[in-house]
């Protein structure tokens, strides 16, 4: 998963993608890069880490001009490598062009393969690069062609900034995978991943970046182009954004992620009505469906478990060594309130079963007498390949165990899943819209079940 920013017509606008990200830290904690254009050239820094360990007054002061866009990885294509770090720049028939993407191309491999035996030549081994390759391909066409005739190869998640002459450029795919919404600040416009990255810098939210649109943004100001007839694709907005992903003060999709969890919340009750001590989450994940289950039950909302913030994510997480060690730092419980206590736990989402597990044992340490965990998704049984690191299906506890034996390995009283019908429920008006196939494994579009994070490694 990734976060991206970008913004045209305001002075300084480094320091803008710099807060930019900064609210978009949770997307993404890899690696991050911005590129800004000064009329002239295209200058950019980037590098592996975290958005206040990259950036410095200094480096953004070296990033003069009023266009940019600007990144933060986690990545699901292609390694964490400083080659892999985007925004991706690079020139072709004498102009130089800048792209951030946030989603997961599924047919990236095919096309990158079929343009190296025409002799295309890779400089990293992001699902991204192709898109640059496929916009240089067509490029005599015009800019915008070049960009709707790449739109109608590439499939998968995709949402696009571009940085190219004088003109920053956004598109999404036509399912909609990923949010990207658009705003305006004094005059310029912004275009971002999220809209709580909009408040922190005072922009008013317009609309979202429409699936499958292409918004190019120049001194004439934005002008649209639908690359897709309405209807010839079924919307599928990833429903995990809400669910974990997105923060809970954005609104993406229309509707603001914390009363969306709150209802997840609500829900389980309603599915699961159980009677305890008290409420608590597992934080933050499952912070605002926690509230939600204790304000429908009207059971004691505490806090067992204190989270330490100062643990970053860092670029060396997606190792599952690293994810076990942070877990037992990142958590602790709080011995006198959970002490010979029922509890019911919420959190989000059941992936690997591990880090639960973990957590689970040291509220057990604390003394806890018994334990009900109910998470606001269903059972996560198939891979995601578009964007959220649900790598194979042998890694998620559920598509090889069922609920029974989920419960008795992480050895609680309780084990309840939201069901599909409580999970729709509570997105409301998007149910027809979203995409469950990590829960059904129908998938939106054909996938390549052999996909492996690193296919394009040498
Ligand atoms: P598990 O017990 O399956 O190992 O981990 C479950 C926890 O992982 C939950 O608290 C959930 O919030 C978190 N989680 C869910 N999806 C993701 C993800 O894509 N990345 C990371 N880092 N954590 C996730
Ligand atoms: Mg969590």
């Amino acid at each position: 998963m990734c976060g991206i920013f970008g913004v045209f017509g305001v002075k300084n606008a480094a320091n803008y993608i710099y807060f930019g990200l900064y609210a978009l830290q949770h997307r993404g904690q890899e690696s991050v890069g911005i590129a800004v254009f000064d009329g002239k050239k295209i200058r950019e820094w980037k590098n592996l880490g975290l958005v206040s360990e990259v950036f410095n007054e200094e480096i953004l002061k070296n990033l003069p001009g009023s266009i940019g866009i600007g990144h933060v990885r986690y990545s699901t294509t292609g390694l964490t490598i400083l080659q892999n770090v985007q925004p991706f720049c690079v020139n072709f028939a004498k102009k130089t062009i800048a792209i951030a993407h946030n989603g997961n191309l599924v047919n990236a491999y095919q096309i990158r393969c079929k343009l190296e035996e025409e002799g295309h030549i890779f400089q990293t081994t992001m699902d991204s690069e192709v898109i640059v390759h496929l916009i240089a391909k067509n490029h005599k066409k015009g800019i915008i062609s070049a960009i709707c005739e790449t739109m109608k190869k590439i499939r998968g998640a995709y949402s696009v900034l571009l940085l190219y002459e004088n003109s920053l450029i956004a598109f999404r795919d036509p399912w909609g995978f990923r949010p990207l919404s658009l705003g305006i600040l004094d005059g310029g416009y912004i275009i971002s991943s999220e809209t709580c990255a909009f408040d922190l810098i005072g922009v008013q939210y317009l609309r979202d970046i429409e699936p499958g649109e292409v918004l190019v943004i120049d001194k004439e100001g934005p002008q649209s182009f639908k690359v897709f007839e309405k209807d010839e694709i079924k919307l599928s907005h990833c429903i995990f954004e809400f669910i974990y992903f997105s923060r809970p003060d954005s609104y993406i999709f229309g509707k603001n992620v914390y009363i969306v969890r709150k209802n997840l919340g609500r829900n389980l009750y309603k599915e699961c009505p159980l009677s305890a001590d008290f409420v608590m989450p597992f934080p933050d994940s499952g912070n605002y469906a926690a509230i939600g289950y204790a304000q429908a039950s009207g059971l004691p909302l505490e806090f067992g478990m204190i989270r330490n913030h100062y643990i970053g994510r860092t670029f060396i997480q997606p190792s599952e060594k690293i994810r076990d060690i942070s877990v037992k730092i990142k958590l602790n419980p709080v011995k006198d309130i959970l002490k010979n206590k029922e509890i019911i736990i919420i959190d989000d989402s059941l992936v690997r079963g591990t880090t639960s597990r973990d957590r689970l044992k040291s509220i057990k340490e604390a003394g806890a007498k018994n334990i009900h965990f109910l998470l606001s998704c269903p059972p996560i049984r198939f891979p995601c390949f578009f964007g959220i690191d649900f790598p194979t299906a042998s890694e998620l506890i559920a598509a090889k165990h069922n609920v029974e034996e989920i419960r008795r390995f992480l050895d609680i009283k309780t084990l309840y899943y939201l069901s599909i019908e409580g999970l729709l429920s509570a997105v409301e008006e998007l149910k027809d819209r979203v995409c469950l196939a990590c829960f059904t494994g129908e998938y939106p579009l054909e996938v390549d079940f052999t996909f492996r994070k690193d296919i394009a490694e040498i």
